[in-house]
């Protein structure tokens, strides 16, 4: 199914075909609009009626995965760069669908669909260093008992079923790709479901590459529209990574199939992510500017659509006044729009039923947080209010921080944060752990040994700490960043998921198996494999 993208854009919605065993299929039906958020209008349709979910995942099992197997994992990396190679070449046309169907700006756009090719790339390049193995070894073989020739080593053997991967709406090109990368690495064949409402990039993504046949069939699968039966389905040696919000998260663990055959699952759901300000830091001084700075990035990228934004601004309760001054006026000049004018720094949110949802989540954190900044007549850039899902750049303030709950527990998925005050450092600690663990948290300080008290403090509940002092000020990736050579995921509310971490993300695809035997068996299995660590 080789369109091009030039027809679908402007022109006519077309209907999302699914790429399944081997071939393109549409639904029974016209099934779900796909949306442009700055207009309303319908740009695609997804449906998933009527398709043999089944038989799609045997041809990835049966087919699909002894093909990726085959080869060795520098050839599989090999395949990774020639992906991202055949995604670059239509940059220009994935930028378009961002911004028709995610109402992304430019610089939205490349978070995703450039951290999706840089993610591939990376892939490509580190996965060459485990050159011709066809599994990956732990370690060295290690004697076990008084009989030195008796000995131990583990090993991870790649998984013979299917990868399903389902994707949340806000990154329809990186949550695809970082998840598929690492699968097809190891040698599992991806049956990605997108997000509906933002299907249309990663639908055409995926046919890009599988037009540029590189790689071999039943490698990948797309389905486009519900999910349907696909978790029925489910067997041993299949995983599922999911990535979405963590009623949709709590669904899949309780799924019949998942807990009665155990299936391997990754959650990436929902986190309430800090960022805190040291109390050594005053307004005067640099690291107050690079905190204010990384605030307000984090609350108008993506329009505030990141797993990883901050939604918890902790201060010293002193500098509270100063720190809500600085924020402010660094929003008053967001300029909302429709992403196709050149002015606009911040599009609309996905559809209307986000921005009620992000309406409605403001409505609640008022009830213990006052409005410290919030454009008081939004008139959007080239854009209808009344069509558009747009929404105005909202710093809160609670009003009592000990007894504000929701701003711990209420994740507004959209442009909005809220500043909370702390008296002293175990209280700012402790904020920032009710958030029940979370995805990132970011600290700013000139003292290093508080960044490192603050580091150590933070760990049990938190997937990734960026620790900021005015050397690193300009340099780091940003709070809300995930490197592919860093752990992306955090525990309890974040759902408790790993992912990336480079080559030890390998580990989710494979079994690990503690090899028993002779030292020579165990030698020569140990040559078969490589160690992802060396
Ligand atoms: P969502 O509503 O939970 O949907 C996520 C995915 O799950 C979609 O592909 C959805 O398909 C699918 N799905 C829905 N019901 C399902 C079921 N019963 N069985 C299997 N799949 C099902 O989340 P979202 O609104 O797209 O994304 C926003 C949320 O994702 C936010 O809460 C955000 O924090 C979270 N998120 C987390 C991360 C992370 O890495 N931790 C990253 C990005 C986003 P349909 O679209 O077809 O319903």
């Amino acid at each position: 199914m080789a369109t091009t993208v030039e027809n679908r854009i402007g022109t006519e919605a077309k209907v999302l075909q699914s790429h399944l065993g081997g071939k393109w299929q549409a639904g029974a039906e016209q099934g779900a609009a796909l949306l442009n958020p700055t207009t309303g209008e319908t740009v695609a349709w997804a449906s998933s009626k009527g398709l043999d979910l089944k038989a799609a995942m045997e041809h990835s099992r049966n087919v699909g995965g002894p093909e990726l197997r085959k080869l060795t994992y520098a050839q599989r990396a090999e395949m990774l760069g020639k992906i991202a190679d055949a995604l670059a070449a239509r940059r220009d046309e994935w930028f378009e669908i961002a911004r028709k169907n995610s109402g992304n700006t430019k610089a939205d756009a490349a978070i995703d669909i450039d951290g999706s090719i840089g993610t591939l790339k990376y892939f490509g390049k580190i996965g060459a260093k485990l050159g011709v193995a066809h599994m990956l070894r732990d370690g060295s073989p290690a004697r076990l008992a008084r009989d030195q020739n008796f000995q131990g080593l583990h090993v991870g053997v790649p998984l013979d079923g299917v990868a399903v991967h389902i994707n949340a709406f806000n990154f329809p090109a990186w949550g695809l790709w970082e998840k598929a990368a690492v699968s097809l690495l190891a040698g599992v064949p991806v049956f990605s479901k997108p997000a509906t409402s933002t299907a249309w990039l990663a639908q055409e993504m995926v046919n890009a590459v599988i037009d540029a046949g590189v790689l071999p069939p039943g490698a990948l699968s797309i389905l486009c529209g519900s999910p349907n039966d696909l978790l029925d389905h489910l067997q041993l040696g299949d995983v599922v990574a999911f990535t979405g919000s963590a009623d949709t998260a709590e669904g899949i663990r309780q799924h019949p199939r998942v807990r009665q055959r155990n299936i391997r699952v990754n959650i990436e759901a929902d986190s309430l992510n800090a960022a805190l300000l040291g109390p050594d830091v005053t307004p005067d001084s640099p690291a107050f500017g690079f905190f204010a700075r990384e605030v307000v990035r984090e609350m108008i990228s993506k329009t505030g659509q990141k797993c990883t934004a901050i939604r918890r601004v902790l201060v010293p309760a002193e500098q509270a006044g100063a720190a809500i001054d600085a924020i402010s006026e660094a929003l008053r000049k967001v300029v909302v729009g429709d992403p196709a004018n050149a002015t606009v720094t911040m599009g609309p949110v996905v559809n209307m039923t986000q921005r009620r949802s992000v309406e409605d989540g403001i409505r609640r954190l008022k009830t213990q947080a006052d409005v410290a900044y919030s454009s008081e007549s939004l008139a959007p850039v080239d854009a209808n209010l009344e069509k558009g899902a747009f929404v105005p750049p909202t710093l809160l303030k609670t009003r009592s921080s000990g007894e504000a709950e929701l701003v711990h527990h209420v994740e507004v998925f959209g442009p909005v944060a809220s500043v909370v005050p702390y008296r002293d450092k175990e209280g700012a600690f402790a904020l920032a752990r009710r958030g029940g663990g979370s995805l990132a948290a970011s600290v700013f300080s000139n003292d290093t040994s508080f960044l490192a008290e603050a580091g150590a403090a933070l760990g049990t509940t938190h997937g990734r700490v960026l620790l900021v002092d005015p050397s690193i000020g300009d340099s780091h990736t940003g709070h809300g960043i995930v490197l592919p050579s860093c752990m992306h995921g955090g525990p309890g509310h974040a759902g408790g998921g790993e992912e990336l971490s480079g080559l030890h993300g390998l580990w989710f695809y494979h079994q690990r198996v503690a090899m028993q035997g002779a030292a020579a068996t165990l030698t020569a299995l140990s040559q078969q494999a490589a160690d992802p660590r060396d």
